[in-house]
C-alpha cells in the first residue's frame, strides 16, 4: 500500500537513489497530518448549553483552527490547536454565551502536559493497561540471546507475575565490537514467547529504518536513552499508533524529556510511556544515578505514564531491589527490571540482571509496597 506525504521518501543512501515506500503495507494514524500546536483551551461554564458550545467550536473553526470537545462530568471544555493569532481568538470567543475563560497553554510541551490532559492518561494494550491503578511490570534480559533461553524465562516471568516481557534484539552497544543482538531472528523468538505466554513485547527500536520491521513484532517500541533525542525517529513511532517506550536520555533534562515525548504526540500517537533510567553524575559506585525525584515531577507536568528502570539506573544487581521499590513508593506506573536465567555468562548488561529468584522476591515485596500507596499487582 502507498502511503502518504512523509512516509513515502528517499532512501538513506543519498542523492540519486530511487524513491522507496519505507513503510509498505503498514497504515499510519490518519491524524498525523494534522500535527498542529495546541495553545489555548476553553473552559465552558458548567451551565452551558449544547448549542452554546456547538457555537464556540463553530467559530473557531472558522478562525481556522481545530476544535477538539472533551465533555467533563460537570463541564466541557474546547481544545484548540493551531492557534496563530491568539489576540484574535480571545476577541472572537471570550464574549460568546456559556465561555467561562481562555487558558492558554504555557508550557513549552502541550499535548504532554496536565493543563492539556489533567487527568492521568491510561494507555490500553491488548487487555492489559500501562497507568491507572494497575502497576505495569516489565521483565526480561537485555537482550534476546537464544530461543530456548527466552521461552523458559518468558514462562517464569509470567508465573511470577509480569505483563510484560522485555528483550533488546537490536541493541544500542558502547562499543561496535560487543554484541549487537540478533535482529529480525530476535524479534521472531519475542514474538514465539508471547504466542506461548500472553507476555506483551517490549523491544527497542534503533533507528528510523527498523520501526516497519520492529513494529510488525513489538507492542511496545522503546527508544533507548542513547535516542531520546533522535527527532526524526520520534517522528517516526509518532505515526504510528503503537505505545512508546520513552527512555531518559542519560543527560536530559525533565523538559527535554517531555519535548521529546511531544514530538511523539504531536505526531499523532498518543499513546508515550515514560521510563527513568538514571542520568549521569558525578558518581562512580552505580553506573547512573536514579532521579526519583523525576517521578512526582513528571506526575505534576505530565499526564503521561512513567515506569522505572532500577537496572539500568544502578548497573548493579544489589541495588536493583531497593530502586525499584523507591519507584513504586515515588508514585511510577510500574518498573522495567532485566532478569537473566545466568547473569554471569549474559550477552549484555549481566553484572545489573536479577536471577529469577530475585526478581520472584522484588514482586513479593513490591506487592507490599503497592497496598499502601494504592495500586495493585
Ligand atoms: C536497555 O533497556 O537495554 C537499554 C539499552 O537501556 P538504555 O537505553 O536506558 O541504556
Ligand atoms: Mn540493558
Amino acid at each position: 500500500m502507498a502511503l502518504p506525504g512523509p512516509l513515502r521518501g528517499k532512501t538513506p543512501f543519498g542523492p540519486g537513489s530511487a524513491t522507496i515506500d519505507l513503510f509498505p503495507g503498514i497504515t499510519p494514524n490518519q491524524n498525523f497530518k494534522n500535527r498542529k500546536e495546541v495553545f489555548m483551551i476553553i473552559k465552558m461554564s458548567a451551565k452551558a448549553q449544547h448549542e452554546e458550545i456547538e457555537r464556540v467550536r463553530k467559530k473557531v473553526e472558522e478562525l481556522g483552527y481545530v476544535a477538539k470537545i472533551f465533555q467533563g462530568e460537570m463541564k466541557s471544555v474546547i481544545h484548540v490547536i493551531g492557534v496563530t493569532d491568539r489576540e484574535r481568538l480571545i476577541k472572537s470567543v471570550e464574549s460568546l454565551p456559556g465561555v467561562e475563560s481562555l487558558i492558554p497553554i504555557l508550557s513549552p510541551f502541550k499535548l504532554a502536559s496536565r493543563e492539556f490532559h489533567p487527568d492521568d492518561t491510561i494507555i490500553s494494550l491488548n487487555g492489559k493497561q500501562i497507568g491507572g491503578e494497575i502497576l505495569s511490570i516489565i521483565a526480561g534480559p537485555c537482550a534476546v540471546e537464544s530461543e530456548g533461553m527466552m521461552m523458559e524465562l518468558a514462562s517464569a516471568l509470567k508465573e511470577a507475575g509480569a505483563q510484560f516481557l522485555r528483550g533488546g534484539a537490536f541493541k544500542p552497544r558502547s562499543s561496535p565490537y560487543s554484541f549487537q543482538g540478533l535482529g529480525e531472528k530476535g524479534l521472531e523468538i519475542l514474538a514465539r514467547a508471547r504466542e506461548k505466554t500472553g507476555l506483551l513485547i517490549v523491544t527497542e527500536v534503533l533507528s528510523e529504518i527498523d520501526v516497519p520491521l520492529v513494529y510488525k513484532y513489538a507492542d511496545i517500541l522503546q527508544i533507548g536513552a542513547r535516542n531520546m533525542q533522535n527527532f526524526p525517529l520520534l517522528k517516526t513511532v509518532g505515526r504510528f499508533n503503537k505505545p512508546v517506550l520513552l527512555k531518559r536520555g542519560m543527560s536530559a533534562t525533565i523538559e527535554e524529556w517531555l519535548m521529546a515525548a511531544e514530538y511523539i504526540l504531536a505526531e499523532g500517537n498518543p499513546n508515550v510511556i515514560l521510563c527513568e533510567r538514571g542520568i549521569r553524575t558525578f558518581e562512580t559506585y552505580t553506573r547512573n544515578t536514579l532521579d526519583i525525584s523525576a517521578v512526582p515531577v513528571v506526575k505534576y507536568h505530565s499526564h503521561l505514564p512513567i515506569i522505572i528502570d532500577p537496572s539500568h539506573a544502578s548497573g548493579d544487581a544489589r541495588y536493583v531491589n531497593s530502586l525499584a521499590k523507591a519507584g513504586i513508593a515515588a508514585g511510577a506506573d510500574g518498573i522495567m527490571v532485566e532478569v537473566h536465567p545466568d547473569p554471569a555468562n549474559a550477552l549484555s548488561d549481566g553484572k545489573q540482571s536479577l536471577r529469577l529468584e530475585a526478581f520472584k522476591e522484588l514482586m513479593a515485596e513490591i506487592k507490599k509496597i503497592a497496598e499502601t500507596v494504592g495500586r495493585k499487582l
